[in-house]
């Protein structure tokens, strides 16, 4: 099944022409997850055809406008349209709050129900599983409390070979051993798995990281990961400012990427003040050439 990934908002702080806040669409294994929501977002979602009333997760990343403005009027889209599924919200302490608190002083009755999750972990977290995804939260270093996500495909079953399969004269119960990933041993003490499967395909994940200063840790939590987002706000030009603001430059990014060996490296959340993405992917490309810089609307294959 395609996972695919559709960039709402690749921008940072102030919406710009061209260029919303930040956004994403994720479509795992038909689960439609919306993660963060800047403002304009259910604009963005209807440019790039993205079906908001088919999204069933909201994770919002933390409390800075540019990430969860947008959700208001989302949730008050879809309650004028009609919903009647529940939505489940996953973001930090205090998000509930805020989102209740405005539409009770609005005396807006929503026609579906919202469901919070609160985020809030000092290591990486699952937040979420179902029958075929898991869904991580692991701490960011921002200015507020801050986190990422890593959105998963459980494991598939291994492939079996047939011609093997007849070949060793596998019984039905070896045949369901293997297939649960557990060692078909024969009575001599030999173990089959290698011989009479294709092996396990690698499950297909995406690292969402975004606000943060570089995290030593990260690499570990997002080891391996098929797509990373990392922030790249800054170029090394401006390191000063990334401190200050609690942000990344392309080169904390790419060194990111380079160290948890990942397969691909987006970035976004570019600050207003470069006019092209140019000096931020050369910068990039020195340590980790698989990068590309993201535009609102573009869409990746995550698997
Ligand atoms: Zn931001
Ligand atoms: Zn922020």
């Amino acid at each position: 099944m395609p996972i695919n990934l559709t960039i709402l908002g690749s921008g940072s702080a102030v919406p710009i022409l061209g260029r919303g806040v930040t956004s994403q669409h994720l479509n795992i294994n038909e689960r439609r997850i919306l993660i963060d929501c800047g403002e304009g977002t259910q604009l963005q979602l209807r440019r790039f055809k993205v079906k908001f009333q088919r999204i069933q997760y909201i994770f919002i990343s933390h409390l800075h406008g540019d990430h969860f403005l947008g959700i208001f009027g989302l949730i008050s889209s879809m309650s004028l349209l009609g919903r009647t599924n529940k939505l489940r919200i996953f973001g930090p302490d205090g998000l509930e709050e805020i989102v209740r608190h405005q539409f009770k002083l609005s005396q807006v009755y929503l026609s579906f129900d919202l469901e919070f999750t609160v985020v809030s972990c000092k290591e990486k977290e699952l937040v979420f599983e179902d029958n075929s995804i898991e869904i991580y939260a692991f701490p960011l270093k921002h200015r507020v409390k801050c986190h990422g996500f890593l959105f998963q495909e459980k494991p598939r079953p291994p492939k079996m070979n047939k011609d093997k399969i007849k070949e060793y004269g596998l019984s039905l119960e070896e045949i369901l051993t293997a297939r649960r990933g557990e060692d078909v041993v024969r009575e001599d003490g030999t173990i089959l798995n290698a011989e009479v499967t294709h092996g396990i395909e690698k499950s297909a994940s995406y690292a969402y990281c975004t606000d943060t200063r570089f995290v030593a840790k990260l690499p570990e939590w997002i080891e391996e990961a098929s797509l990373l987002y990392h922030e790249a706000t800054f170029t090394k030009a401006h390191t000063d400012r990334a401190k200050a603001t609690g942000h990344s430059t392309a080169e904390d990014a790419a060194n990111i990427a380079k160290l948890a060996k990942v397969d691909r490296l987006i970035l976004g959340h570019f600050s207003s003040r470069y006019k092209d993405t140019k000096s931020i992917l050369d910068e990039a490309k020195v340590a980790f050439d698989k990068v590309t810089c993201v535009e609102d609307g573009d869409v990746y294959l995550v698997n």
